[in-house]
């Protein structure tokens, strides 16, 4: 005779999932069409299981499913469903909520992704980086810091911009690192509870494994009903890679170099091939985040992803600081070394967003749908560890001829 099981579902867990995203969760009847459709489960009941879970409110496994972040939200489930209860916006919420459940301090992810929290979240960083005006020559006068004479940096200096950046990014990072870690440890524990788990691979080739899915996107080829946001992810992702780069390597010319002897190049002339990489960049960036965005407002229909506040603030963070660093470089090749005052004003002032926009990225990397980067990344990096997502590599990319036999899409 099967073991009882007591379940104690976390009620306000289904509220929590509902509110973000995953309003038709109840209509799910467990038929399992979802399973069949999803080129990730393998035989496995994903996302069905996931469903009832959900339903029950079973939020501590939930919370530590690696299987919720091997999702693409490709939607074809959704797309399938003769409930219409929309499974991978489902799983889209949950990888929401994992991410408030995991953040230090968990108050801030209100302020980062609900839209009436947007007036503060632009608030603290403007009140911050103002405050560092105000008291700049003090301070730098103060740590010996001379006026930089190059167009921005006499305005806002690279010295003040290092140590602001440079602290709240470490801040921003022992958050996110402290949040993943918890993550990794919930797995660990779920899979051991379950007595499934079993350490198959060691983790610097899971490691490789990860890596080597993610700069592919191997999993948004098997996308069906949301092929073309395969695409427009991995242009925001190189683009937002090439832009990373280029300030790193601002920074070690700026501050490196001239200790190993070698004169600063920055600020980097047009035609320098950090300058290059930067336009290109930032080019690929606006072309990837306009394009999530026209994907989202035109898909309609079961298979659509229409995207929450969570998605649609940190793709407007990102093209808003893709196209505030544009206007900064014209600015800075158009006003002459003796601008006007009026045009000064409006290029500094663009600066001025341009710092609030990055800096917002930053702060907000642990709890924004920018988290979704690390979460995603230590999952996959536990399912390589833990052999968990292996058949799929053996399956076929969406649009090839080899498929189980006699069994079309159309009919699967
Ligand atoms: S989510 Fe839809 S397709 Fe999946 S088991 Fe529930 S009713 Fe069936
Ligand atoms: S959204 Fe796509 S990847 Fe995610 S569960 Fe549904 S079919 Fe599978």
């Amino acid at each position: 005779m099967a073991e009882a099981m007591l379940v104690r579902p976390d009620r306000k867990f289904v509220e929590e999932i509902i509110a973000a995203g995953g309003g038709d969760l109840k209509k799910c009847m467990q038929c399992a069409n979802c399973s069949v459709v999803c080129e990730l489960s393998d035989g496995h009941p994903f996302p069905r299981k996931e469903m009832i879970w959900a339903q029950w409110g079973l939020k501590d496994r939930l919370v530590s499913d690696p299987d919720v972040w091997m999702c693409h939200q490709c939607n074809d489930c959704s797309k399938r469903c003769p409930r219409g209860a929309r499974p991978g916006d489902m799983l889209a919420a949950v990888r929401r909520l994992t991410v408030d459940h995991y953040a230090v301090p968990r108050f801030m992810t209100r302020v980062a992704n609900r839209a009436s929290w947007l007036p503060v979240a632009f608030l603290l960083p403007i009140v911050l980086l103002g405050v560092a005006l105000l008291v700049r020559d003090p301070i730098g006068r103060a740590l010996g810091f001379g006026t930089d004479p190059a167009f921005y940096a006499s305005f806002f200096p690279h010295w003040l911009i290092i140590g602001l950046y440079g602290f709240f990014s470490a801040l921003a990072f022992i958050a996110a690192v402290i949040g993943v870690v918890r993550f990794w440890r919930a797995m660990r524990r779920s899979d051991a509870a379950a007595g499934i788990y079993a350490a198959v691979n060691g983790i610097p080739a899971s490691i490789v494994g990860a890596v080597k899915d993610i700069v592919t996107h191997y999993r948004f080829g098997f996308c069906g009903a949301q092929k073309p946001r395969r695409l427009a992810h991995l242009a925001v992702f190189y683009g937002f890679a090439a832009l990373f780069v280029v300030t790193s390597w601002a920074v070690v010319d700026l501050y490196v170099m001239p200790l190993m002897g070698v004169a600063s190049r920055y600020p980097f002339d047009f035609l320098y091939p950090a300058k290059i990489l930067a336009n290109v960049g930032g080019a690929v960036l606006v072309f990837g985040a306009v394009k999530v965005m026209v994907d989202r407002k035109r898909a309609q229909g079961p298979g659509a992803v229409g995207g929450t506040s969570f998605d649609w603030i940190f793709v407007w963070m990102l093209l808003g600081v893709a196209v505030t660093g544009f206007a900064v470089e014209i600015f800075r090749f158009t006003v002459g070394p003796e601008p006007a005052a009026g045009l000064r004003t409006a290029a500094y002032a663009t600066y001025f967003v341009h710092l609030v926009l990055v800096f917002q990225l930053l702060i907000y990397l642990p709890y924004s749908k920018f988290a979704h980067v690390l979460y995603r990344t230590v999952a996959m990096v536990y399912a390589e560890h833990t052999g968990r997502h292996r058949p799929v590599r053996r399956l076929q990319p969406q649009g090839s001829q080899l498929r189980l036999p006699g069994v079309t899409p159309a009919t699967r």
